[in-house]
């Protein structure tokens, strides 16, 4: 094969798909098969026009796929590797991080590549940027110098692994978050409370009740606190449980509500993360007072460094109804239905596209 197929996004609810020529790799290049792409929240926050994103281009972060070639060896050239060690061989079945690191900046020097100076994001960049292949709605992707890259284990399937990608290393970035701000290394005998219960929110759930966490879950959606309960989380009504404290309040709904109730929530030295707000939403307005008496803190989370790739890969490992909470990929060139119609099973947490599934 020399070519291939990607959806450019021309703005709105506008799609074409385009043929392209396979790219010629540099040193340090890996030239993946895209085998299943989720649809993450955010691409559909993009296309309702809800936030600024650069246009025309592929989008799409969230994926899963198939090293097919990796660039020539040179002297002094990155040899292409999993972020575990170990070079990448062709036929591998791999994930890699929404973001591309310069490595060289003082924040990538300080551990904080998630913020590069030069950061370049998967499924966020212009066609005319000088970076073929750049997002998720593709048969192919090229990933840059500088993509973190993580085998997938062959206990996990395609449909649950594409998950790790954006939902998942987001996720276990806030639960190390709130880790860190506590001094603690894990979450045991602590209340946490999950505020939103997509696919961050759920995953999030899993990854807080493995370190322990006593999690409570809200969420409007009936069948999601379903699916929560079913990692291990119990159901909070932030009405009729307005009086519940929490040591943890991790913020994934992306609303003013959700806010003002993860902050009332907290209880004395308590932690809020804020993930889900990456879109405007507004100014929430809170008390001062609660925040200094009660010692707490709030600290937020947008994107993940390496190690939360590779973390969330293993969590996602664990439990088989993560493959069955992602829906079946639809044809690549449906892609337009696959982001603006709801999926027909409401616990679907993503629906999929894949170039090769089957209409
Ligand atoms: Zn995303
Ligand atoms: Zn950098």
């Amino acid at each position: 094969m020399t070519a291939a197929t990607e959806m450019v996004w021309l703005g709105e609810d506008r799609f074409d798909a385009h043929r392209v020529d396979l790219p010629e790799l540099r040193p340090g290049e890996v030239l993946v098969r895209v085998l299943v792409a989720g649809i993450c929240g955010s691409d559909r926050h993009t296309v309702l026009g809800h936030r600024d994103a650069p246009c025309p281009s592929v989008l799409g972060h969230e994926s899963v796929g198939e090293v097919v070639a990796v660039g020539p060896c040179a002297p002094d050239a990155p040899v292409p590797t999993d972020v575990c060690g170990g070079g990448l061989q062709i036929g591998d079945r791999v994930v890699w991080s929404v973001t591309v690191a310069c490595g060289h900046c003082d924040r990538c020097r300080a551990g904080i590549t998630a913020k590069c100076r030069h950061l370049r994001k998967v499924g966020h960049e212009r066609v005319d940027s000088g970076w073929p292949l750049s997002g998720g709605y593709a048969s192919h992707m090229l990933l840059p110098v500088g993509t973190a890259i993580t085998r997938v284990p062959d206990g996990l399937g395609n449909r649950a692994a594409s998950l790790a990608s954006c939902a998942g290393g987001t996720a276990v970035a806030a639960i190390e978050a709130a880790t860190r701000m506590l001094g603690r290394a894990d979450l045991s005998g602590l209340d946490v409370l999950v505020v939103g219960a997509g696919g961050l929110g759920t995953i999030a759930t899993a990854a807080a009740v493995a370190i322990g966490g006593a999690v409570a879950v809200s969420d409007l959606s009936a069948e999601r606190l379903g699916t929560a309960c079913r990692f291990g989380a119990r159901v909070h009504d932030s009405e009729s449980d307005a009086d519940e404290r929490f040591d943890v309040a991790l913020e994934f709904s992306g609303t003013p509500s959700g806010v003002r109730s993860a902050l009332a929530g907290l209880r004395l030295g308590g932690v809020m993360v804020l993930v889900g707000a990456v879109s405007p939403i507004g100014e929430v307005a809170f008390n001062p007072e609660h925040v200094v008496r009660d010692h707490l803190t709030i600290t937020g989370v947008h994107n993940y460094e390496p190690r939360h790739l590779v973390r969330a890969v293993e969590l996602l490992a664990r439990d088989p109804l993560w493959e069955e909470l992602v829906e079946t990929p639809l044809p690549l060139t449906q892609l337009h239905d696959a982001l603006l119609e709801p999926a027909a099973d409401p616990r679907v947490l993503r629906r999929t596209v894949a170039a090769d599934a089957q209409s």
